[in-house]
């Protein structure tokens, strides 16, 4: 079986779940586009992860809002910027950056242990701070566009979507050379229009997998949990470097790549332009 087909493969036991509150904030209203299931069955975690406080108590199915139904399952299938991953690649993100504390920080966890992230970062923060997305790039990592001053995109009309997009995405390109290849929408907030509006700005929408939801402050073991709880071939993890304390987040880095590595599952950038 060829690479990228075995790896695919691999990555079939997922699901890519969207609509899960990202950032703080809460969930977007369902349009014709998508279904509500009832009930959706999300991979059980180890029972020694679930009773640490794993997200998915095993054989008990998640509620969860919104599951698209016609996207590859396993994020990383279709994350552009690289033709073929590795076979047990993972894609950790962090969001809302980039900030001068907590960036520096995981961006040295990372270089440790010869990983790679992808950032979305929010576009303010950027011209604020180009050094801090120039350092990303520049570690091999990707980068990514998660909106100027982090709207929910659904709440807004057509062109403010797009200005949002367009300053974000101006900013990368000024600090790293290049525009992002992908979008993450705060909030995880889609409808048909964001889809349209980033599609005519080429770029892809990347969700995410696994949510840590690390911006509640749940503590470093429950992070950890959650994030190897949902581990797996292709999956994609979200966390964030930025938009509050991310001390525990800082500390559950190290942790979670042990895991990886004990797992043969490598952290791999993708978004990279
Ligand atoms: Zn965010």
């Amino acid at each position: 079986m060829r690479y990228a087909a075995r790896w695919a493969a691999a990555a079939s036991t997922g699901l890519v779940i969207t609509g899960l509150a990202a950032c703080g904030g809460t969930h977007p209203a369902a349009t014709s586009a998508w279904r509500a299931p009832a009930a959706v069955e999300v991979a059980a975690p180890t029972p020694a992860a679930a009773a640490r406080g794993g997200r998915a108590a095993a054989g008990r199915p998640l509620r969860l809002p919104y599951v698209r139904p016609d996207v590859p399952l396993g994020t990383l299938t279709y994350a552009p910027g690289h033709a073929r991953y590795p076979v047990g690649a993972v894609g950790l993100t962090f969001d809302d950056g980039p900030d001068p504390t907590w960036t520096p920080q995981i961006l040295a966890i990372l270089a440790r242990y010869h990983a790679h992230a992808t950032f979305f970062d929010i576009g303010e923060n950027v011209t604020r701070d180009p050094a801090l997305t120039r350092a990303e790039y520049a570690a091999g990592d990707g980068v990514g566009n998660h909106t100027e001053t982090h709207p929910d995109l659904t709440t807004l009309d057509a062109a403010l979507e797009g200005s949002q997009i367009d300053e974000a995405s101006a900013a990368i390109r000024s600090a790293t050379g290049h525009a992002p290849l992908c979008l993450r929408p705060p909030y995880d907030a889609i409808d048909p229009t964001v889809e349209e509006v980033a599609a005519q700005h080429h770029e892809t929408l990347m969700l995410y997998d696994v949510d840590v939801r690390d911006w509640t402050l749940p503590g470093v073991r429950a992070i950890v949990a959650r994030a190897l709880a949902g581990a797996r071939p292709g999956a994609v993890i979200d966390m964030h470097d930025a938009g509050g304390n991310r001390s525990e987040t800082v500390a559950a880095l190290p942790l979670i790549l042990r895991g990886l590595q004990a797992r043969h599952l490598v952290p791999v950038a993708f978004c990279r332009a």
